[in-house]
């Protein structure tokens, strides 16, 4: 078990941020937080929050750098749309050896630097009802 602690954020693909962030903004009121590139993944990432202080959630929206972008290849196949759900865990390379060993599929066997400066690892979608998850360490 991960024992998540919280949803940390959810990944959404699209083609394009800057024509994305009208809706997040100006029709659910989500506050814009930033962008950061993440290179490893050839991705621009913009950061929202939603909901009132102290029960806010994280939406990373994902544009592709790169035609060979994973976001590329997912829009490509499944149109832009939800592409993860991030979850809090502690102790997440502990939680990483418990799933391998429980016959979890893992894409991260270790974790790397995700945006934020966390600590993440994906969990292959085969393995978790369709969903690609990823777990967070902060
Ligand atoms: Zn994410």
């Amino acid at each position: 078990m991960i024992e998540a602690k919280a949803i940390n954020h959810i990944g959404i693909a699209v083609r394009s941020i800057k024509e994305s962030r009208g809706f997040y903004e100006g029709v659910l009121g989500a506050r814009f937080e930033g962008f950061e590139e993440v290179p490893s993944q050839k991705v621009r990432v913009g950061f929202f929050l939603i909901g009132e202080p102290g029960c806010e959630v994280r939406l990373e929206l994902l544009e592709a750098t790169s035609d060979d972008s994973p976001i590329a290849k997912f829009i490509e196949k499944r149109g832009e749309g939800i592409q993860h759900i991030a979850y809090t865990v502690s102790d997440i390379q502990k939680r990483l050896d418990a799933l391998k060993a429980a016959g979890v599929r893992l894409i991260d066997e270790k974790p790397r630097a995700g945006a934020h400066g966390n600590q993440i690892a994906f969990l292959h979608p085969k393995s978790s009802g369709g969903v690609l998850s990823e777990l967070c360490e902060p």
